[in-house]
């Protein structure tokens, strides 16, 4: 992971400039968790994915730009009122319409959660990337490239929450699709395996039994 000097930057919100480091590079040779969270180097700099305006408190992954109609919602008591900058970012992408990508910021508050060791915040960011998604699904939004892959990532979602019925149900949606890739229902199946287990662990994309020999697997890469 390689860093930028610190940087200046106007926030396109309220005018203000202030100082970010911003990242310049990262690598992620290893396999990354069930709910997609990548591997180290790139695991650490997740706290720069979103930057803060320390003027205004609009937090952007580029607090340079802001979509219209952004400015006015930071100003709201509702908006400065939450206390994760990741949050908040998922917050306005709600409010703009973009449920899909604010539910992914939701899950990247989780794991914010999760490394600040807060289980409850953690399980309140994942409850609400859930809903985000749900509610994107009803306007036509895809979360991911595939629904198999959508059902993969919710039934992990659900499981780090401890919602095993839930996720257990989500599974047998997911193993049900048609034409599911030999990735996807090998990642169903651990899943069956770690809710029976009752675990809300992170596991990651290494840990999924392996295939016998001469058997197929498809990779996402
Ligand atoms: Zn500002």
């Amino acid at each position: 992971m390689s860093f930028s000097d610190w940087q200046p930057i106007r926030c396109a919100v309220c005018g203000g400039v202030s100082e970010h480091m911003t990242l310049a590079s990262t690598d992620s040779p290893g396999p990354p968790d069930l709910d997609t969270r990548p591997a180290e180097t790139m695991r650490s700099s997740l706290q720069f994915w979103i930057l803060e305006c320390p003027n205004c408190r609009y937090a952007a992954p580029s607090i340079a730009t802001a979509a219209a109609g952004a400015a006015e919602l930071v100003r709201k008591n509702e908006y400065q009122a939450i206390k994760c900058r990741f949050q908040r970012h998922s917050w306005l992408l709600a409010q703009l319409g973009h449920y899909a990508d604010a539910g992914w910021v939701s899950l990247h508050a989780a794991w914010m959660a999760d490394d600040a060791e807060d289980a409850e915040r953690a399980r309140e960011c994942r409850g609400r990337a859930v809903e985000l998604w749900k509610t994107g699904k009803r306007h036509g939004h895809d979360f991911m490239e595939t629904t198999e892959q959508e059902f993969a990532l919710v039934a992990d979602v659900l499981r780090r929450r401890g919602e095993f019925e839930e996720a257990l149900q989500t599974c047998m949606a997911g193993l049900n699709e048609q034409n599911l890739t030999p990735l996807i229902e090998d990642v169903l199946r651990f899943q069956l395996t770690l809710i029976s287990r009752r675990d809300t662990a992170a596991h990651t994309m290494g840990e999924l039994p392996k295939r016998p020999q001469g058997g197929e697997r498809v990779t996402l890469e």
